[in-house]
């Protein structure tokens, strides 16, 4: 078969080419997902099996992790230290759920003249489909617990990853049977073709919100479930008792992490009135310690945009927010000579909840602090929102204990933030989406239930 359409991947540091990958043609996704069905009906019989199997793919990914970072930080731009980090904590991953333990039945209650029992069990083929940001842990996330919980599974990752992400796959491919896990490549249109298979069972999806609502009604000709981890705009509220140097010093380090491209990165901070002025002081000290340049190049802490379109994106939030008035604290340059899609650090004050760097998820380096004097206003515009994926409170336990039982979200920390751990359910409400991943939430998420009754 010759392929006419290819993907050309872009290190976004040096804008040079990294490789070129084929689209996935129509006829070879059919095959892939036919496979992963046919190898469905064995692959669910042996949860032990399974387990073993997940537990190799964990040490193979494991070693292999010198191999993966150079095409990490090259394709996505992010730092070798951070791509490490991610290989790492996916290989975490699958090591967690090759231990993750359920009843695959449970009693039923008794009645006369039956005998029933609720059996859990696995629901065929999964299309995993994944986004750019942490192209091999977002994936992990879901085809970890897929597979555990006796599924199949066949991934579609975001076209400008997919020579990493089509390596890790290749490294799991070496331990699995055929067709339990496969890969396919291409754009929306492969995405959309996928989600609509009829074989597919259930749609496991990361990514943006407007995605997300788009997937959940393609899903809806063949009525399959589907899982949505989508976009946030993650808010820290610092309270009037908080160590205001630690949570200042310990934000900047999170809302920088993979230059802002994080779905639960810190987005923005409440700070009382009357220390704003300590806070930008503290923000700003500890933003000396995020230098800026090539992710392979040794000391580099911030690595580039992923593309043009977020660049663009991010720079005209920044560039408006300044014109309504706001004052960049420290920051706003390019940081480097490279030619890639760099923006540094950029922390600004002097904006409130009608700019759009506040109201909008800018998935960048670019932090505002909004000054309050009435903690009720700030949960007041939280309530708005329509995000819910994460938030963090900072204070006393007591006091954050308070503000942090009133917060709709997925998630909510305490004197932290961008705290993920694989051993804990990680999802969002509202318009970041349902569903959950992590914990043994992740592998339920991926189980059906089905009753058995038997007249007696
Ligand atoms: P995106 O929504 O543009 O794309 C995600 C994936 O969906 C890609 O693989 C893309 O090719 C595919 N896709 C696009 N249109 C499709 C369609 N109609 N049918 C099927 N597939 C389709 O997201 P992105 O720009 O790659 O990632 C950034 C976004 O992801 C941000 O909004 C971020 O907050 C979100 N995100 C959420 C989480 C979470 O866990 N909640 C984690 C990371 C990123």
């Amino acid at each position: 078969m010759t392929h006419t359409e290819e993907l050309v991947s872009i290190n976004p540091a040096t804008l040079e080419e990294v490789g070129r990958t084929p689209v996935t043609t129509p006829d070879e996704l059919d095959s892939r997902i036919e496979d992963a069905h046919t190898a469905f009906s064995t692959w669910r019989t042996d949860r032990t099996y399974r387990q073993g199997l997940l537990a190799s793919c964990s040490y193979e990914l494991m070693r292999k992790i010198p191999e993966i970072v150079p095409l990490l930080s090259m394709e996505q731009g992010k730092t070798a230290e951070d791509a490490g980090g991610e290989v790492w904590i996916s290989a975490k991953c699958l090591a967690h759920n090759a231990q993750v333990e359920w009843d695959d039945v449970t009693a039923a209650p008794e009645a006369a003249g039956r005998t029933a029992r609720i059996e859990h069990r696995p629901l065929g083929v999964v299309a995993a489909i994944v986004p750019w940001n942490f192209p091999i842990f977002l994936m992990m996330a879901k085809i970890a617990p897929a597979l555990a919980a006796g599924n199949t599974v066949v991934v579609k990752p975001a076209e400008s990853v997919s020579l990493v992400v089509g390596k890790v796959v290749e490294i799991l491919q070496s331990v699995l049977p055929k067709g339990v896990l496969d890969i396919v490549h291409g754009g929306p249109d492969i995405g959309r073709a996928l989600v609509e298979h009829r074989r597919i069972r259930k749609v496991s999806f990361t990514g943006s919100t407007g995605v997300g609502r788009q997937i959940m009604r393609q899903a809806a000709d063949t009525v399959t479930p589907v899982t949505l981890e989508l976009g946030g705009n993650d808010p820290a509220i610092v309270l009037g008792d908080a160590d205001i140097d630690y949570a200042a010093a310990f934000l900047a380090k999170s809302a920088f992490f993979n230059s802002g491209q994080m779905c639960i990165a810190p987005k923005r901070a409440y700070v009382p009135a009357d220390q704003v002025d300590r806070f930008c002081e503290a923000f700003a000290t500890a933003m000396d310690t995020l230098p800026v340049g090539y992710g392979l190049a040794p000391g580099t802490k911030i690595g580039p945009l992923h593309n043009k379109a977020q660049i663009d994106f991010v720079q005209g939030l920044l560039d408006k927010a300044v014109a309504g008035g706001g004052t960049v604290v420290k920051g706003g340059g390019r940081g480097t000579d490279l030619p890639g899609y760099f923006l540094e650090p950029t922390l600004i004050r002097d904006v409130d909840d009608t700019a759009d760097i506040v109201a909008l998820e800018q998935f960048g380096p670019v932090f505002p602090v909004v000054a309050y004097t009435d903690v009720e206003d700030v949960l007041a515009t939280l309530d708005e929102q329509d995000y819910g994926l994460g938030a963090s409170v900072w204070g006393s336990v007591e006091n954050a204990e308070k503000i942090a039982d009133r917060i709709d979200a997925g998630q909510v920390w305490i004197n932290q933030h961008n705290a993920l751990e694989v051993e804990l359910p990680f999802g969002g409400v509202k318009s970041s989406g349902f569903g959950r991943e992590g914990g043994t939430a992740g592998v339920h998420d991926f189980l059906d239930t089905r009753v058995v009754s038997i007249k007696n």
